[in-house]
């Protein structure tokens, strides 16, 4: 989160703009709430260039109820093909096989999702009913830098893109997209708001039993308060949008991700302690893993330098359980000041020999 927003939101927590209460004591359907909610879908539609023809759906349940959410909604209960990249485009496969005939189109597992699958080799099926990709692995630290182009590829099924951990960092090629869907808690605000951005001619199949708080028709139909929306999650994201508005918007984020990602790969890859192994044309800007080698001391000199990195105010650099090592997310709200003070722990800890 913003420090400035984080600001923000403590002055106006007791009393928001003079009106006697704090947004968690508003009424969802009162004047106040709904000016918040007005306001945060038109920032977030300009911030992100969302065309007309889109449908910003606000909702709940995060990336992995939309992993079930998205085939009830757009399936039919036929064919969806999935392109496998690391583990949550994985997981999306596997919750999918619940409701629709889910199929792997291509797979970097083989290279422990170290490698982006060209789309030119995607086996994509004519009768599939959308292609499901996740556009930032957050664990793996795999990137598309391009949205793939379906239709030069022959497939007329539209693309859905799982971009929870990048979205805002990078401008979306609306014309390549039908439905894009992000969890708020990485890039936009904090947990309990996802986002759903849908294109409207989708709308209208859902399966029948798709519950109605879940139908992209239903939550559309009533301006995402079908249900009590997360009204403080909301509020918090659109301070949060005013913010990356008033920084440069979207162009300002990915300049900054650029040199972000920049300073921490060449520390990386100039060091010969630390190594992060994905290929470097779909390399993270935003997660990036990395890891000790083992002449260098391997697992035990990890837990020393996350020890010392504690030590130094430098926080959550642990890397996801299941692939261990260490890993920086360098989300929008992170200074560049916190990945100079990373790396120079790095040269540190290294001129050191492993010693915190
Ligand atoms: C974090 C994340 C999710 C999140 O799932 P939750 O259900 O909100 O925990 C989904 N997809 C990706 C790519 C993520 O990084």
């Amino acid at each position: 989160m913003p420090e400035a927003v984080l600001q923000t939101a403590a002055a106006e927590m007791l009393d928001w703009h003079g009106c006697g209460m704090g947004v968690m004591e508003m009424s969802h359907r009162g004047k106040e709430f709904s000016a918040i909610l007005a306001q945060t879908f038109s920032d977030l539609r300009q911030l992100l260039a969302i065309p007309e023809h889109f449908k910003i759906l606000l909702m709940q349940g995060g990336g992995l109820a939309e992993n079930a959410i998205v085939p009830l909604n757009l399936s039919n209960g036929g064919g969806v093909d999935f392109v496998v990249t690391g583990s949550w485009s994985h997981k999306s496969s596997q919750e999918a096989l619940r409701y629709c005939d889910a199929k792997i189109a291509a797979s970097n597992a083989s290279s422990q999702h170290r490698h982006m699958p060209p789309a030119s080799t995607w086996q994509l099926r004519e009768q599939a009913h959308y292609v499901h990709v996740c556009s930032n692995e957050t664990i793996h630290g795999v990137e598309m830098q391009t949205l793939p182009d379906l239709a030069a590829l022959g497939c007329k099924a539209p693309l859905v893109i799982d971009c929870s951990s990048h979205i805002a960092s990078r401008p979306i090629d609306w014309s390549k997209v039908g439905l894009a869907f992000a969890g708020a808690q990485k890039n936009l605000g904090p947990a309990g708001l996802t986002l759903v951005v849908v294109r409207e001619d989708l709308l209208g199949q859902a399966l029948a039993i798709c519950p109605s708080a879940f139908n992209f028709t239903t939550v559309s139909d009533n301006n995402s308060m079908f249900n009590t929306p997360p009204t403080y999650a909301i509020y918090m994201a659109g301070l949060v949008f005013q913010w990356l508005l008033q920084q440069g918007g979207v162009e300002a984020m990915q300049t900054l991700a650029i040199e972000r990602a920049n300073l921490l790969y060449n520390a990386i890859d100039a060091s010969e302690m630390f190594y992060n192994p994905v290929a470097h044309d779909c390399r993270s800007r935003m997660n990036i893993p990395f890891f000790i080698t083992q002449e260098a001391g391997g697992q035990a000199a990890t837990e020393r330098f996350l020890l010392g990195a504690a030590l130094r105010g430098l926080l959550q650099l642990k890397g996801h359980k299941s692939v261990g090592g260490l890993r920086a997310s360098l989300y929008n709200a992170m200074p560049l000041q916190g990945v100079t003070r990373l790396v120079a722990y790095m040269q540190e800890f290294e001129r050191q020999g492993g010693a915190a």
